[in-house]
C-alpha cells in the first residue's frame, strides 16, 4: 500500500516535532529520511485495516477538524510554532483516554525509532555511540541453502514445521534426529553471521516481526523475532531453565511430566546442544553497576548461563541484538536447524502458513504462500506449529480449531526500565547481552510470582522508546545522558488472567490484553525495587519510563518514599508508560483437559490429531524467566512424544 506525498508531509511535520534537531548540527527528523523510513516499515504491516487507518490520520493530521478533535481547538497543526505543537502531542500524551495516549505513544515511536537509526554520526557522536561495525568481512559463508516458493506446487514429507525460532527449530532437529522426513516453513527469510551488520535499520527491518507492534489497548509493545532461527538470531542468549516452582505449578494442570525425569532430559538434552555455560559472563559496565547496586544492598546477584560460543562479552556483544555478526550466539539456526538440514530436512523461507489443513479430526498438512501469492501445498503425516505465542493460535483458529483456550491466557512478562545516572561511562550498547541477574524479588506473594532485575542492550532507537519524551530538546538532551544511564530492567512474572489472540476478518492476530491489578501491584514493587538498586549503585537522578515525568534525585530532591508515591499516583494504564513483552507465552496452553487448555499433555490440540505445538504458546503460566530454554525444552519433549507415534 503506497502512502502519497501528504500523508509523508503530515508525518515529516509530527516527526519534526518530536526530533527537531538542536538548530547547531544536530538534523531534525526529516532532514536524515526518518518519516520515509518509518513509512517504509509501515507499509510492511499485513493488516490493511491499520494501514487505512494510519493513512486516514496522515491525511486529516494537518486539518483544522483535527486540531478540533484532539485538542478541542480548530487549529492546523502547521500553523503553530515548535512549541505550540509540542503542546498538541503532550495533550494527547498526558489525556485522560487512554486511546488518545495510545495515538501518543504509536507517533512517538513512529517519529523517534526511524529518526536514532537514520540520523547517522552528528546525533549518534553528540551521544557517545559509534554507530553499527557494519557486516564483518570474514564471516563465513552461510551455510544453508533453503528452498523458496517459487510455483503452485505440492510436496510431501512425514512432519512439516511451522515457523524456525526457539520452538520449530528444536522440534525440527529431534524428528529429523528420529529419522523423520521434516520440511520447515518460516516466513521470514535466511540471515547468517555475513548479513549482520550491528545496525537497527537491518535488525528492525529484517529480523524483527514488527506485526502487531503492541497489544490493542496500547499497553504492552510486543518484541518477537522474525526469520529463520526467529527470536533466537536476536535474543540476549539468556540460559536460564525453567525454575522448579514453575514446573510444579504446570503439572499441578495436568502435564505430570514436568516434574519428571522426562522434563529434566529434555531440558539437559537442549543445554548441551546449546552449549550452555558461565565462561562468557564477564560483565560489561552496564551489569558491573548493576551488580554494585545489588551487593550495596546485600541482595543477591548471580552470573547469566549463556547459550554462546567464543563471545567477546564486549562490544561485539552489544550489538547482537541485531544478530550475532562472529557467529557465538547458539540459536536454533546455528544448532538444531543446521542438524536438521544435514539430515536432509527441506527449509522453506519466504512461506506464510496460512492454514493446516484436516481430513476426518486429523492433520494433514499445511497450506503456506509466498509473497508474491504462489501457493505450497505439504501434505504430511503430522504438523507441528511453532510460529511464536502470537501467530501460532492465529494460525489454529484460521484453520478452524474452535477450543476457547486456543488464544485465551496469553501472558507477556510485562518489562519496563527505570533509568538511573551514574558516574560510570555505561554506554548500554556495549558489554555481554545480559550478564547478571536480581533474583531477590522473584517471589512477592509467596506463590513463586515476583520480578526479576536484569539489564538490556539498549542501542539508540530501541533505547529512545524507553526515554520519555516532554519537548524535543528535553528527548535529545536525555538520549545525549543515555551513556551515563543504568537502565535496570523490571521483568513481571504476570499471574494473569492474561490476555487474548483473536483474528481479524483478514485473519492476522490481533492480541489484547491489560495488567491486572496483581499484576500493576508487582510492576509497583518493581519500580521500588529497581530504585532501590539504582540508588545504592550511586544514581544521582532516577526516573522511570512513564509519559510524565517521574523521578527523585537522592539526597537532593525527593527520595524513595515521595518517587513511590508518584509511581503510584501515575500508575500503569495503558500507555501512561513503556511496557514492551519480549516473552510471549501461553495463548495456546497445554494442560490436562480442554476445559482449561488448548493441548494436551503431548502438545497435541484437543481439537485434531496429529497437530502439535511447540513454541511459547505452550506454556500453562507464565515461566518467570527468559523463556528459551523452557521453549525449546517443550518443544524437545513434545517433538520426542510426537516421533514416537509417526511411523
Ligand atoms: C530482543 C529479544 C531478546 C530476548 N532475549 C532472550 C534471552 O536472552 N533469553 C531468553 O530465554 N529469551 C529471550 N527472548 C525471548 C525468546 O527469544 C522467545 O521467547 C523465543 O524465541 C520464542 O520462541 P518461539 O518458538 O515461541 O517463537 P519465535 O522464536 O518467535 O519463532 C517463531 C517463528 O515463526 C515464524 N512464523 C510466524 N508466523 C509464521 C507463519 N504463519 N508461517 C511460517 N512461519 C511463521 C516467525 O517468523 C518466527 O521465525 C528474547 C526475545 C527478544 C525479541
Amino acid at each position: 500500500m503506497t502512502f502519497t506525498p501528504q500523508h509523508l508531509t503530515a508525518l515529516r511535520l509530527i516527526s519534526d516535532t518530536f526530533a527537531p534537531g538542536d538548530g547547531a548540527g544536530i538534523p531534525a527528523a526529516s532532514a536524515v529520511g526518518a518519516p520515509e523510513f518509518a513509512l517504509e516499515l509501515a507499509g510492511t504491516n499485513p493488516r490493511e485495516a491499520e494501514v487505512k487507518q494510519l493513512k486516514t490520520l496522515l491525511r486529516l493530521w494537518d486539518t483544522r477538524f483535527l486540531g478540533l478533535l484532539l485538542t478541542g481547538r480548530p487549529r492546523k497543526f502547521s500553523s503553530l510554532d515548535q512549541t505550540g505543537r509540542e503542546r498538541v502531542l503532550l495533550s494527547l500524551s498526558d489525556s485522560r483516554i487512554a486511546a488518545k495516549r495510545a495515538l501518543f505513544a504509536a507517533l512517538k515511536g513512529a517519529a523517534l525509532a526511524p529518526y536514532y537509526i537514520t540520523a547517522g554520526k552528528p546525533l549518534w557522536d553528540s551521544m557517545g555511540y559509534a554507530g553499527p561495525p557494519g557486516p564483518l568481512e570474514v564471516a563465513p559463508e552461510p551455510k544453508l541453502a533453503p528452498l523458496r516458493i517459487l510455483a503452485d506446487e505440492t510436496v510431501t514429507c512425514d512432519v512439516v514445521v511451522v515457523g524456525s525460532g526457539a520452538g520449530g527449530g528444536t522440534a525440527a532437529g529431534v524428528l529429523s534426529e528420529a529419522g523423520l522426513d521434516v520440511i520447515i516453513l518460516e516466513a521470514g527469510e535466511y540471515h547468517d553471521d555475513r548479513d549482520f551488520d550491528g545496525s537497527e535499520r537491518t535488525g528492525f527491518s529484517q529480523l524483527y516481526a514488527g506485526s502487531p507492534a503492541v497489544t490493542s489497548e496500547g499497553q504492552v509493545q510486543l518484541v518477537a523475532g522474525r526469520g529463520l532461527g526467529g527470536g533466537t538470531i536476536v535474543n540476549y542468549t539468556t540460559s536460564f531453565p525453567t525454575p522448579d516452582h514453575v514446573r510444579a505449578e504446570w503439572a499441578a494442570l495436568g502435564t505430570p511430566q514436568f516434574t519428571t525425569s522426562e522434563y529434566d532430559d529434555a531440558l539437559s538434552a537442549v543445554n548441551a546442544r546449546l552449549g550452555v555455560n558461565k565462561d562468557h559472563d564477564g560483565a560489561g559496565v552496564r551489569d558491573q553497576v548493576l551488580e554494585r547496586g545489588a551487593k550495596a544492598l546485600g541482595w543477591n546477584v548471580d552470573a547469566m548461563p549463556r547459550n554462546v560460543i567464543g563471545c567477546d562479552a564486549g562490544i561485539e556483544c552489544g550489538r547482537c541484538g541485531m544478530g550475532c555478526r562472529i557467529g557465538a550466539k547458539q540459536s536454533t539456526l546455528k544448532t538444531w536447524i543446521t542438524d536438521a538440514s544435514e539430515r536432509g530436512a527441506r527449509i522453506y523461507i519466504g512461506a506464510n502458513a496460512r492454514r493446516v489443513t484436516v481430513e476426518g479430526g486429523k492433520a494433514t498438512g499445511v497450506v503456506a504462500t509466498s509473497p508474491d501469492g504462489r501457493t505450497l501445498t505439504v501434505k504430511a503425516k503430522a504438523v507441528v506449529v511453532a510460529a511464536g505465542a502470537i501467530q501460532t493460535p492465529a494460525l489454529l483458529k484460521r484453520s478452524g480449531l474452535t477450543n476457547p483456550n486456543v488464544g485465551k491466557h496469553l501472558r507477556l512478562h510485562p518489562a519496563t526500565a527505570l533509568w538511573g545516572r551514574v558516574p560510570d561511562l555505561v554506554n548500554p550498547w556495549e558489554g555481554a547481552l545480559q550478564a547478571r541477574y536480581i533474583n531477590e524479588w522473584t517471589d512477592l506473594d509467596g506463590d513463586g510470582y515476583g520480578v526479576l532485575f536484569e539489564t538490556a542492550p539498549l542501542t539508540p532507537a530501541f533505547g529512545s522508546g524507553f526515554v520519555n519524551w516532554r519537548s524535543g530538546a528535553q528527548h535529545l538532551a536525555r538520549m545525549q545522558e543515555l551513556k551515563h544511564m543504568l537502565g535496570v530492567a523490571i521483568i513481571v512474572r504476570d499471574k494473569g488472567p492474561g490476555g487474548s489472540v483473536k483474528i481479524g476478518k483478514d485473519g492476522e492476530p490481533i492480541a489484547s490484553y491489560t495488567l491486572s491489578p496483581g499484576d500493576t501491584e508487582l510492576l509497583m514493587k518493581g519500580f521500588d525495587g529497581a530504585a532501590r538498586i539504582a540508588e545504592a549503585a550511586g544514581a544521582t537522578k532516577i526516573y522511570t519510563t512513564h509519559h510524565r515525568t517521574i523521578g527523585y534525585e537522592p539526597g537532593r530532591r525527593g527520595n524513595l518514599e515521595s518517587f513511590m508515591a508518584d509511581v503510584r499516583n501515575e500508575g500503569a494504564a495503558p500507555a501512561r508508560l513503556a511496557l514492551a513483552a519480549l516473552h510471549i507465552m501461553g495463548s495456546a496452553r497445554m494442560g490436562g483437559s480442554p476445559e482449561i487448555s488448548a493441548l494436551n499433555p503431548d502438545g497435541e490440540t484437543w481439537d485434531v490429531k496429529g497437530l502439535v505445538v511447540a513454541d511459547g504458546s505452550c506454556f500453562p503460566t507464565a515461566s518467570g524467566v527468559n523463556p528459551m530454554i523452557s521453549i525449546e525444552s517443550i518443544a524437545y519433549m513434545n517433538a520426542k512424544r510426537l516421533a514416537a507415534k509417526v511411523t
